[in-house]
């Protein structure tokens, strides 16, 4: 539940009465929105807790129930949206947010290339992976630590935000002293010490939907980032694992409106890992960004077919060009 307090109730008194519910074993959350101070409640309330009694408390004027399991993700612990804002690039602000760049960094030239072209073409933070969840052990599975000083080269060269996928534990320091922003693919989405542990690098977390996760799923994953004291949490849908076999996965654009609703974090649409096929990035960027979307992630190669990995829905220069233009006037169309 949260505590809304009166708007007479200053800094002081709020942390007083924060402190004064820990030690009733309660874990608490402080918020403020408008002039109002507010206090969710997230953890050690049972029944034997005499909730009435909260009323009581000095300064609380109301006492607002949570219907959620994700407390902290939903929209009743904050009604405002959230907005995350690193050097001077904010995502969830209004303006459409484009993370692109190759899938895998697979050399200094090459990432440099990619984010001097992304950059100018109007893209605000430089992705790619250098620790990569290959399906098979075969494949390229990344340059690791060489591959994230490249990208954090190039992202400072280019005026960029980099944002990388963490795959363990133990390299969250090591993402964490190179990239902007720690990605948590989506065959981790459910890894809970992963995500604990990434949530304390003090990072935003850009978190991707599990194959086979229902928003529920999702919103509890951000839950344990944001339960960790991490507010900076970005939610990615990067397609679904269904019955249809012809596309990588299933671009769920529905799910972007109901998480909408359901959170107030930013939401992402990767339509690069979401489809699997390069000449549907652009039309499921357009409608991603046409149901609300707070921005796109994609893959951006100067040669895609020589990728080395994901080649087939990695998208050239001027495929992205053209897209961001195209994304332009579907932002313009849907603000009128
Ligand atoms: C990626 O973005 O590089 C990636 C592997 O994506 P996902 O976790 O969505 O498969
Ligand atoms: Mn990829």
């Amino acid at each position: 539940m949260k505590l809304l307090l009166s708007n007479d109730v200053n800094e002081v008194s709020v942390k007083q009465l924060a402190k004064r519910l820990e030690r009733m074993k309660l874990q608490v959350v402080l918020n403020k929105e408008n002039d109002h101070h507010t206090i969710s409640i997230v953890a050690g309330i049972d029944k034997n807790t005499d909730t009435e009694l909260f009323l009581s408390l000095p300064g609380v004027e109301k006492i607002i129930p949570f219907h959620h399991k994700y407390k902290l993700a939903g929209r009743e612990h904050k009604s405002q949206r959230t907005v995350i804002t690193v050097n001077d690039i904010s995502i969830g602000d209004g303006n459409l947010t484009v993370m692109a760049g190759p899938c895998s960094i697979e050399s200094r030239e090459q990432v440099f290339k990619i984010a001097e072209a992304v950059s100018k073409m109007g893209a605000t933070i430089l992705r790619g992976g250098a620790f990569k969840p290959r399906t098979s052990p075969y494949d390229f599975q990344g340059l690791g630590e060489e591959g994230l000083r490249y990208l954090s080269e190039a992202a400072t060269e280019h005026n960029l935000l980099s944002v990388s996928e963490v795959m363990d534990t133990q390299d969250v320091d090591l993402l964490a002293k190179y990239v902007d922003i720690l990605q948590i693919g989506a065959r981790n989405m459910q890894n809970y010490s992963l995500l604990k542990q990434a949530a304390r690098a003090g990072k935003p977390i850009f978190l991707k939907r599990g194959f086979s996760s229902t928003y529920n799923d999702l919103l509890l994953a951000a839950e344990y980032i944001l339960s960790e004291g991490n507010p900076n949490v970005i939610l990615c849908e990067r397609g679904i694992r269904t019955f249809e076999t012809y596309s990588r996965n299933t671009m769920d654009i529905a799910a972007v409106p109901i998480l909408k609703e359901l959170s107030h974090l930013p939401i992402i649409v990767d339509p690069s890992h979401g489809t699997g096929i390069r000449n549907m990035v652009k039309p499921m960027a357009c409608a991603a960004v046409a149901a609300g979307a707070d921005g796109i992630m994609v893959e951006v190669h100067y040669e895609p077919d020589k990728a080395m990995s994901d080649a087939k829905q990695t998208i050239d220069f001027h495929m992205f060009s053209d897209m961001m233009l195209t994304l332009d006037r579907v932002k313009q169309a849907i603000e009128q």
